[in-house]
This record gives structure tokens, C-alpha cells and sequence, in this order.
């Protein structure tokens, strides 16, 4: 049965889920929750999804490619490498963030029979392990993004990067001090922070931005919280970024100053393909 997914605001996902039991995991009851969160994953465009996502406050998820259920799973870093990509979440539906995450976890978990099992997992995989078990302890991955997009101006992938000459590979000398003023569109709150909207009207790309509400500048007020670095964006696209950090208000209509550099050195996105778990 596919069962609703629970969105952002919805206290089960912030909620620290309890282990199954082994007697537990073996009854009809928890096979057809696993079944139902098989269902209910494939019937979107998902990859991963956690059993407090349909209302169960179960350790239980799901990875998909190729399809997975893990129970009880121990998910651990064993490097210090990291990648970023672009998260969706299915519970924080039509937005995207950058989170960097460790490449590679050790994954501890059982079976939907109660077999565990001890694996490695890079990559891809991985990065999905970690955003399902985070879940598990009521973490969303806007937790851990400083900067989001609505998920129509997701930005540029890697081929389009390159093909406009400033590239994930491209050498350049940093520019500083190219100042655009844009003007909020919206302002929401996802989990919990602050976020604001806004359109750019040309291409370009920015590292660090300084902020500025009202028009007036926020001197020295180089916000940690508002960075689009090394990101691409394409003229009507629409960006979110998090403000609200700092004690800093900004509201629908305000004019915010953004300070562009270009990037300085070789830069390499690591950015995965969009998706959502
Ligand atoms: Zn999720």
C-alpha cells in the first residue's frame, strides 16, 4: 500500500526513532510496513526513504539502486573525504540543497529477515545511507545545506558549467568586488531557518555573497549562512538562499546586495545528480 508522506513541520521527522526488535521485525505487521514503504518509494522519483516518512517512528529505510532495506542500520564515515551534491527530500518536496557529506561509510544493519550484514558504501549510495539514517535521528538535510534552490533553477550541471567557459575545470583569477542588487521574491521558513527567493537576471556565476536588506550595507557582515560558492546560474533562474542567521530579518521586497567573485584556481564540482530521499 502506498501510504502519504509526511512533509516538513510534521513532528514525527524530527522525532528520534526506536530500534525493531528481532521478534519484532519477523511479525506480519513490520513486513507489510516494509512492503508498504517499498511501494510507496516506488511510486515516486525517489531513492531513499526512512519509515518515519509514512508516519512510523521505526529505525527502518529504504536505498534504492539497487533496492535495499536496511534495519537498525549503524551508518559510519571511514573517510575524510567528502562530496557535495544537490538533496532533495521527498518530505521537504520542491527544494534542493548542497550538502557535503563523507564519500564512504561502513553500513551496519539487518535484512528485512533479521540477517545482518556489514558493508561498505561509496559514493552515490553512501550519500543516500547518510540522509536516511539521519532521518532516523529526526535530522533533515536542510540541517545541513547553507544554500538551497527551488527545484525548477536547480544549478547548472557539470557539462553546462564547462560549456560557458567558466567551468567546474576552469582556471581563473579572482574578481572581486562586481556588486548586483536583486530583490526578494518570497521568504519561507524551512526547517526552521529562514530562506529567501529571488531571480537573477543574467547568467553568471558567484563564490561568496554579501548580504544586504534594506539597501543599506551590512558592513563587514560576510554571512556564512548566504554562499553560492562556485555555483553556476542561469538568468531567470530562481535562487533561495538561507538567510536568518546572525539575528538578520529580511522580507519579501527587501533589496539584498550581493558581492560577486569570480573563482580563483582549479575548481572541480563534485555535485552528484539531483535527487530526492
Ligand atoms: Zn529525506
Amino acid at each position: 500500500m502506498i501510504r502519504p508522506i509526511r512533509t516538513d513541520g510534521d513532528p514525527i521527522l524530527r522525532a528520534v526513532s526506536r530500534e525493531v526488535t528481532p521478534e519484532e521485525l519477523a511479525t506480519p505487521a513490520l513486513q507489510l510496513l516494509i512492503d508498504d514503504l517499498i511501494a510507496t518509494l516506488k511510486s515516486t522519483a525517489g531513492v531513499g526513504l526512512a519509515a518515519p516518512q509514512v508516519g512510523e517512528s521505526l529505525r527502518i529505510v529504504l536505498v534504492d539502486k539497487p533496492l535495499t532495506v536496511l534495519v537498525n542500520p549503524i551508518v559510519t564515515p571511514v573517510t575524510d573525504t567528502t562530496d557535495t551534491s544537490f538533496e532533495g527530500c521527498l518530505s521537504v518536496p520542491g527544494m534542493r540543497g548542497e550538502v557535503r557529506r563523507p564519500q564512504t561509510v561502513r553500513v551496519q544493519a539487518l535484512d528485512r529477515h533479521g540477517k545482518a550484514f556489514d558493508m561498505v558504501w561509496t559514493k552515490f549510495r553512501a550519500i543516500v545511507a547518510q540522509h536516511e539514517a539521519d532521518h532516523l535521528d529526526g535530522i533533515l538535510y536542510t540541517d545541513r545545506t547553507t544554500v538551497m534552490f527551488t527545484d525548477d533553477a536547480a544549478p547548472p550541471r557539470r557539462e553546462e558549467l564547462r560549456r560557458d567557459g567558466t567551468g567546474a575545470d576552469a582556471t581563473t583569477n579572482t574578481v572581486t568586488g562586481k556588486k548586483k542588487t536583486i530583490v526578494v521574491d518570497s521568504e519561507k521558513k524551512v526547517g526552521g531557518k529562514q530562506f529567501v527567493s529571488f531571480t537573477f537576471h543574467e547568467r553568471g556565476r558567484m563564490t561568496d555573497v554579501r548580504i544586504t536588506p534594506g539597501g543599506a550595507i551590512v558592513l563587514g557582515a560576510w554571512l556564512s549562512g548566504v554562499r553560492l560558492r562556485q555555483k553556476g546560474y542561469k538568468a531567470g533562474a530562481a535562487a533561495t538562499m538561507l538567510v536568518g542567521e546572525h539575528g538578520l530579518h529580511v522580507a519579501r521586497g527587501d533589496q539584498l546586495r550581493l558581492e560577486l567573485q569570480m573563482p580563483s584556481g582549479k575548481r572541480r564540482l563534485q555535485a552528484e545528480a539531483d535527487w530526492d530521499g
